[in-house]
């Protein structure tokens, strides 16, 4: 079936089409991405070092058409081409959630179609899915803008949260030191390269939980940490240094890198131990905006090596918003017997609560 993925829940308008093989079993990945749009509001937000709410909403509202016919356009179809609709239903900033509902609602009822309403989470956690078509189990690492979790993907569209930080998500470190620093928005991309002409021993910033057995994290305490050095640093020199800036780069993402990968590494030994994943299904999986992060990759594919799992990351594209997701994440949905209906746009949505369809949960 071809689907047809719409994203809009944060500062990415973003659609897709994407041709997915249904098998017996479900989706049979990977999927053949036939185009993608991205249609970035980094100009638009620049001035306020984050996203702000009301003119993300506005600005998807004014571009998502354009995003569904360029996605059209590139590969080569019109709507009569299409199969099915998946949406981002949540979670996220809401007004750019319902701008993109109320485009899907429009298009697939314009034409026809079903629609399915998808879980933003979901559409990254089985990236790896459409990208590599790994099976079921894995242990996933999905590390976000917003979130932070080590789940196992039990099978496809069941879920159990392992652990993951208690504060802050990872990529909203990223953005806030970045921000502190006097770099550009998104961070995660800014800091990465700073970091690639600094020295990540300068500075020995916290590990929060690492030696805490479990595979819960912290970052907030760690962005204090960047903060009160760079403090220190105008305190002394009343400014600080290229070199400096690299430094505190550096180290943080340093800590930020080791911190996930020590956790991660002890959810693959507790699912190697426990027998869950026996060898031959013995998967990491990572997704996520900061899974695009080439350290952060580095480090866990590593930890896979050492643990005798094998190692999958979506190239750096797919790591962060956009269509393609989506419209896998619904094929999935679709695969398993979701037949749509009125879908209900939620700010909040833990993935753990978005029930397999096999199941009929009330979504
Ligand atoms: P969520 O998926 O949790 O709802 P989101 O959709 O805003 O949040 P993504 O688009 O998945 O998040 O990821 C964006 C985040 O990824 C930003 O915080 C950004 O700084 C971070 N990021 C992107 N590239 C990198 C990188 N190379 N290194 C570190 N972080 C990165
Ligand atoms: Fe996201």
């Amino acid at each position: 079936i071809t689907v047809l993925g719409i994203e809009s829940s944060c500062d990415d308008t973003a659609a897709a089409l994407v041709r997915v093989r249904i098998g017996s079993g479900g989706a049979r990945g990977p999927g053949e991405i036939l185009s993608s749009v991205v249609i970035g509001q980094e100009g638009l937000h620049a001035g306020f070092g984050g996203v702000v709410p009301e003119i993300a909403a506005r600005a998807h509202a004014e571009r998502l058409d354009l995003a569904v016919e360029a996605a059209l356009a590139e590969a080569g179809c019109g709507l009569g081409g299409v199969d099915l609709v998946g949406v981002t239903a949540g979670p996220g900033l809401i007004g750019g959630v319902l701008s993109g509902v109320m485009c899907a609602k429009g298009i697939a009822f314009g034409a026809g179609l079903p629609l399915i309403g998808v879980n933003h989470l979901e559409g990254h956690a089985l990236t790896p899915r459409l990208t590599d078509g790994i099976g079921a189990p894995y242990l996933l690492l999905l590390v976000s803008g917003g979130h932070c979790q080590l789940i196992e993907v039990a099978a496809p569209c069941r879920y159990k949260r392992l652990g993951g930080s208690i504060d802050d998500a990872p990529g909203e470190a990223f953005d806030k030191i970045a921000k502190l620093l006097g770099l550009g928005y998104p961070g995660g991309p800014e800091v990465e390269r700073e970091a690639l002409s600094g020295d990540e021993t300068r500075f020995a910033f916290p590990r929060p939980l690492i030696e805490r057995t479990g595979f819960d994290m912290s970052f907030s305490g760690l962005k204090t940490a960047v903060l009160r050095a760079r403090d220190d640093l105008v305190a002394v020199a009343g400014g600080i240094t290229v070199a400096d800036r690299a430094d505190l780069c550096a180290s943080f993402q340093a800590a930020a890198r080791d911190l996930l990968a020590a956790k991660t590494r002890a959810a693959m030994v507790n699912l190697a131990s426990g027998g869950a994943h026996p060898v031959g299904a013995r998967r990491l999986a990572v997704a996520g905006g900061v899974a695009a992060n080439r350290a952060i990759r580095g480090a866990l594919e590593a930890a896979a090596a050492e643990t005798g799992f094998s190692f999958h990351a979506p190239p750096l594209a797919l790591c962060t918003d956009n269509g393609a997701m989506i419209a896998w994440a619904a094929a999935e949905r679709w695969a398993l017997g979701e037949r749509g209906g009125e879908i209900t746009a939620r700010p909040r949505w833990p993935l753990d609560e978005s029930a397999p369809p096999m199941l009929g949960g009330g979504r």
